[in-house]
């Protein structure tokens, strides 16, 4: 076992060891649950893989050990929720034995008749309608919910519906019947972390702090931010019809554009000659990847256009910022759908990415008092958030 980046363990409180999904949705969350433990005394061990590997030197009061073997060529791609599962086939596979000697999860941790705990980094409802899926696709409601309707185009889903189900006996939930659900949706009795620990010290990419330079130039809720997450990637004409609706839009934005997120793109080439002097440069502002919380939580920033993974809703939420919702895939669906129609503190585009519905969508948010009245129920949603 290569143990080359491994830090001394702390010697205090009782041994945990935590193991993230190699991915930025996954690393936030559980250094943020990893720092909220260490504070209560446990001795803190991630085990991680080299692929997307934290950076240790953020974290001295942690230990880190490098799991071998894991090698992520071009082939496995984690822009679609496919591409996910059969990453986690991958990391199952290649992990199982070098895991075994450090000791752990699922299987293994059954095979060594160790306690383990999942860290589940979507939300509670989001869970619980998945692992209703069999049952919902059973009585034939998925052709009346087309959000979720494309979780039955692959057989890759039978084995996903399965991993929910024996997750959710393991949580000690009985099986799960839709009158139930709203018992579970109103408890939650520990997060956001987002409150106690932000999750930039965790980020893979070099956050741009000239977003927050540009940003201080800009009045009270004026910004629109705009950014997709780690994963998502879209196609080049869509890309085009985001740049024109935010530029027709007339309204300040600051966007965040991955490299790599624009299918065939390195980065901005496929913006058409002058668009960036006549449209970005007046009033935009692109970076490659963003302080999000900090921005979310900067005074200037007034509305999130977002694909709503459950960190950036969280996030938005947890700094009162109300948001236009463009799900690209798995639990961003139903976080898309709560935010839109339960809490009203954001509005979804039905109709994928088209310049004119976006350049509406942006002024109802951001100028119009339909915009006003979901700040105003965001931040009442905040302020049930913050109470200790
Ligand atoms: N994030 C960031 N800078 C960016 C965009 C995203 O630091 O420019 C962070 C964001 O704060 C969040 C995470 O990346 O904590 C993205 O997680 P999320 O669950 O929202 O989406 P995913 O990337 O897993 O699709």
């Amino acid at each position: 076992m290569d143990t080359s980046d491994t830090t001394k363990p702390c010697n205090r409180g009782w041994p945990l060891v935590l193991l993230p999904l190699p991915l930025q949705g996954h690393i936030n969350p559980m250094l943020q649950l990893a720092n909220i433990l260490h504070s209560k005394g446990f001795s803190i061990t991630i085990l991680h893989t080299r692929f997307n590997a934290p950076n240790p030197t953020n974290y001295p009061h942690l230990s880190f050990l490098s799991i071998p073997g894991v090698v992520v060529d071009g082939n496995i791609s984690v822009s679609s929720i496919v591409g996910i599962l059969n990453f986690i086939e991958y990391l199952n596979d290649k992990c199982f034995n070098p895991i075994k000697e450090y000791v752990f999860v699922t299987s293994v941790a059954d095979e060594l008749k160790l306690p383990r705990i999942v860290h589940r980094t979507s939300s509670v409802s989001s869970f619980l309608l998945f692992a209703a899926f069999p049952v919902i696709r059973d009585m034939g409601y998925f052709r009346r919910y087309s959000d979720e309707a494309f979780f039955v185009l692959s057989q890759s889903y039978e084995h996903f519906f399965a991993e929910m189900k024996s997750e959710a006996l393991v949580k000690g939930f009985e099986p799960l019947k839709i009158k139930d659900l709203p018992k579970f949706l109103t408890s939650d009795p520990e997060g956001p972390f987002h409150k106690y620990f932000h999750a930039s010290s965790s980020s893979l990419l070099a956050q741009d702090q000239t977003s927050i330079s540009w940003l201080d130039k800009h009045p009270h809720n004026s910004v629109l931010y705009v950014s997709f997450g780690s994963l998502a990637s879209i196609e080049e004409p869509e890309f085009l019809e985001i740049a024109w609706g935010l530029a027709n839009s007339k309204q300040p934005f600051l966007w965040v554009v991955r490299p790599g997120s624009i299918k065939g793109s390195e980065w901005l080439e496929t913006l058409p000659d002058g668009f960036l002097e006549r449209n970005v440069e007046r009033r935009g502002y692109i970076v490659k990847w963003a302080p999000q919380q900090e921005v979310l939580a900067h005074p200037s920033t007034g509305g999130f256009w977002t694909h709503n993974g459950w960190n950036s809703t969280l996030e938005s939420i947890c700094e009162g910022v109300p948001m236009i919702c463009s799900p690209s895939f798995g639990d961003q669906f139903p976080n898309a759908r709560y935010v839109s129609d339960l809490w009203k503190i954001g509005t979804v585009l039905e109709n994928g990415f088209e310049r004119g519905e976006i350049e509406g969508a942006v002024k109802r948010v951001m100028v119009d008092k339909e915009g006003t009245e979901m700040r105003n129920r965001v931040m009442n949603l905040k302020g049930k958030v913050d109470k200790p």
